[in-house]
This record gives C-alpha cells, sequence and structure tokens, in this order.
C-alpha cells in the first residue's frame, strides 16, 4: 500500500524533527489520523501558534510569552547571581533540578569556528551589558561540557574575570559530549552544587 499524498506529506514533516525517522514519523502520523477530531485540532492549533505565542526574553534571552520573563521579575529569586547556558531548553533541565535560584543568561549557542560560530554571534555582549550596574557578583557558566562549551567558558571567563566578576563552572556530573537537557535531575543538581572557581 501507498501512502496517500496527505499521509506521505505529514510522515516527511515529521521524519525532519530531531531524533523522528521515518518508521517512527509513519507511526506518529497514523496515530494522529486515528486520534479525535478535538485533539488533532489542538495539535495543529499548537503548533501554528507556538511561534507568535513565544518570544525571547530581551533580559536573559529564554523563552517566555511575556517580556520581561517571569524568572527576571522573580523577586523572590537572587538577582546577585546569573546561570549561562547555551539553549533556552537548559534553564528547563536546571530548574527541575531545583538547585538554582538566581537568574540565567542564554547565550544562543557556544564557541564553534568549524562551524562559523564566533563569540559575536551569541548573547555575550548582552551579558556584558547585565554586569555593568554592579549588582551581579557571580556568573555561574553552564554550558555543556562539548568541546565548543568548554571552549565557551574558557572564553567567558576570561570577559568576566576583567568585568570583575567571579565566575565558576559546573561540576563535570554530566557525562563528557553530554548535554545539559538531557541529564537528569540529580546530575544536574549536584553539578551545580560542586561549581568551581575558574
Ligand atoms: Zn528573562
Amino acid at each position: 500500500m501507498a501512502y496517500t499524498p496527505a499521509l506521505a506529506r505529514l510522515i516527511e514533516l515529521l521524519s525532519r524533527m530531531p531524533g523522528i525517522g521515518e518508521k517512527t514519523a509513519a507511526r506518529l502520523a497514523f496515530f494522529i489520523l486515528k486520534s479525535e477530531d478535538g485533539y488533532t485540532a489542538e495539535l495543529g492549533g499548537a503548533i501554528g501558534r507556538i511561534k507568535q505565542e513565544t518570544t525571547l526574553c530581551s533580559v536573559c534571552f529564554g523563552l517566555t510569552e511575556a517580556d520581561p520573563c517571569t524568572t527576571c521579575t522573580d523577586d523572590r529569586r537572587d538577582a546577585s547571581i546569573i546561570c549561562v547556558v547555551e539553549e533556552p531548553s537548559d534553564i528547563v533541565a536546571i530548574e527541575r533540578s531545583g538547585g538554582f535560584k538566581g537568574r540565567y543568561h542564554v547565550l544562543h549557542g557556544s564557541i564553534s569556528p568549524l562551524d562559523g560560530r564566533g563569540p559575536e554571534q551569541l548573547k555575550i555582549q548582552e551579558l556584558l551589558t547585565r554586569l555593568t550596574d554592579g549588582a551581579v557578583t557571580e556568573v555561574v557558566v553552564a554550558t555543556n561540557p562539548t568541546v565548543e562549551g568548554e571552549a565557551t567558558a574558557v572564553y567567558l571567563a576570561r570577559l568576566l574575570k576583567s568585568a570583575g566578576v567571579e565566575a565558576s563552572r559546573i561540576a563535570h556530573g554530566i557525562p563528557v559530549g553530554g548535554n545539559l537537557e538531557y541529564a537528569d535531575q540529580a546530575t544536574v543538581g549536584r553539578a551545580l552544587e560542586g561549581r568551581r572557581r575558574m
């Protein structure tokens, strides 16, 4: 049996997603096809609206619906410490661990000369701007333990030193080459607790 054009189209679109091969895409497509109309309408609507309803916080560059985000405006969070991460999804991983009560800053990538990604493509200048009023005393660099993440951490440490801010690096509970996003809560919590000065 050949797929109908509509099914083939949906399978092709789904298979572009990370970690989704053609087999899984086909399973998902058949699941969607068999689902109740209410579910498919909600799913379609949620996908259609996600980009309009999600923006970047102008302070931390995390994902938010309202700018600035609730993390940046929450007075109960410690404004003297900023945790720097590569991607917005890393904030979710750290929040799940419950081990951090400061603010965040999302770089939107890591330094990777091979991919043509230099410091100027990341939100590094924006981070330095946040440090100018002296309210921030510590920056925890929580970039991933990959070659690019480490290179970014070393680069940041130098800048933070000249800005007069203490820089620390999360401990290596996260497997080398691993990703914060996929580490379990306890590991992320321990990595934060065991952070050391750079
Ligand atoms: Zn924010």
